[in-house]
């Protein structure tokens, strides 16, 4: 079927907005595409992005079947003795999160004021999606899968790498970037990429708390308001399936954060651990890659120095090269006309992913003789002795 050219006349946009819309057309949007919940390419965070897509995907569940609970009074008792409203502040502590549940539980749904089912979301997000915890999560991912681009680096190429031998190393490694920098004395380049990972990874993980609580409040709130005159005691049907398609969604970006976090963390890992000059090639080949990842697969590019005083941006990569603050469009609008986008505008050939949920990857070119590091070198061979 020849399909007609189907045009759209973004001129009484404006400037601003229509470069948002070529942002968001250019850009490569995974939102709905189902790919994002396969296994990984790369078997060496294969394992990981699973555990941590799973650990996240339980405790949201667990957080969408709490909010239910409560919403529908499960939670309610009713030999509690009515306490005063506990006036909270934001981050609340063991004492304070239990004096909230006592002052909740005391009360049935049906009996709670709007700012009452606001504290129940606010405890079920808290008590659930600690802030500490999502940060040793992220902390957890990030320094695995940094140190996993150290393993590639120093592997011996002969090692046929199976998923035991990965299970075999992930098992021997340490969970946080203090412990790794103190076992194997790492060079000041690649702690910083480690760091680096981590507080990015934290940040995602922290936002994506914050937007679950901010989504469960507006959902509860708009779920009320259109209820008003349909308060009973039963559960409304529709409210739970409205978190069930809001938990959806946060399931989505939880995921993204698994692949995306651990992907950047790998790649730039790797290049952090390759001397100067090394030849790598670009692997961008899975369901789904987008037309700019498609164009890079193959691609040989050579490791410089971040300080290297003419990089080229095509064919060099050096650690934190990325695309952030970088368009996908080749072109943008200046006042009424749309004119191309110069090349340090648009996105490269990145040392790290290309863009969230990318699963592009390197291989070497020539099998290295020698790892970056002969001592980790030694503790690998150890582990998988
Ligand atoms: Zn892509």
């Amino acid at each position: 079927m020849i399909k007609n050219p189907l045009f759209l006349d973004v001129m009484p946009l404006g400037e601003i907005s229509t470069n948002d819309a070529l942002e968001f057309i250019f850009k490569s949007i995974h939102d709905r595409d189902d790919g994002i919940w396969l296994p990984h390419d790369s078997i060496l965070i294969r394992r990981l992005i699973e555990l941590f897509s799973q650990r996240g995907l339980d405790r949201l569940t667990y957080v969408r079947d709490q909010i239910i609970e409560w919403e529908t009074g499960a939670h309610y008792n009713e030999h509690s003795v009515i306490i005063p409203r506990p006036n909270m502040m934001e981050r609340w502590n063991k004492e304070e999160l239990s004096f909230v549940k006592i002052y909740l539980e005391s009360l049935f749904p049906t009996d709670w004021t709007l700012d009452d089912h606001m504290l129940a979301i606010d405890y079920v997000v808290q008590r659930y999606l600690p802030a500490d915890e999502m940060k040793t999560e992220a902390e957890w991912l990030t320094t695995r899968a940094g140190l996993m681009g150290k393993v590639q680096a120093n592997l011996d190429a002969a090692v046929a790498l199976s998923g035991a031998v990965v299970d075999k190393i992930l098992g021997a490694m340490p969970t946080t970037v203090k412990q790794a920098d103190t076992q194997f004395n790492l060079p000041a380049q690649q702690k910083s990429m480690l760091d680096f990972a981590r507080v990015r990874a934290a940040e995602n993980v922290r936002a994506l708390t914050e937007s679950v609580r901010h989504d469960m409040r507006s959902t509860i709130i708009n779920h009320l308001e259109g209820n008003v005159a349909a308060v009973s005691g039963t559960p409304s049907q529709s409210l739970q399936s409205k978190l069930f398609d809001r938990f959806a969604v946060h399931n989505r970006d939880w995921r993204r954060i698994a692949v995306t976090e651990a992907g950047e963390a790998q790649t730039q890992g790797y290049v952090a651990s390759l001397a100067v000059g090394t030849k790598i090639k670009r692997v961008e080949r899975y369901a789904n890659a987008c037309k700019f990842c498609r164009k890079i697969d193959g691609v040989i590019a050579t490791v410089v120095a971040p300080d290297h005083p003419s990089k080229n941006h095509d064919t060099d990569v050096w650690v934190g090269k990325n695309n952030i603050g970088r368009s996908a469009s080749p072109r943008k609008r200046v006042g009424d006309v749309l004119v191309p986008r110069t090349p340090d505008e648009m996105w490269h050939l990145p040392a790290g992913l290309a863009h969230p949920h990318c699963r592009g990857r390197w291989v070497p070119v020539i099998v290295a003789e020698a790892g970056d590091d002969p001592d980790f070198a030694a503790w690998l061979q150890k582990t998988l002795a």
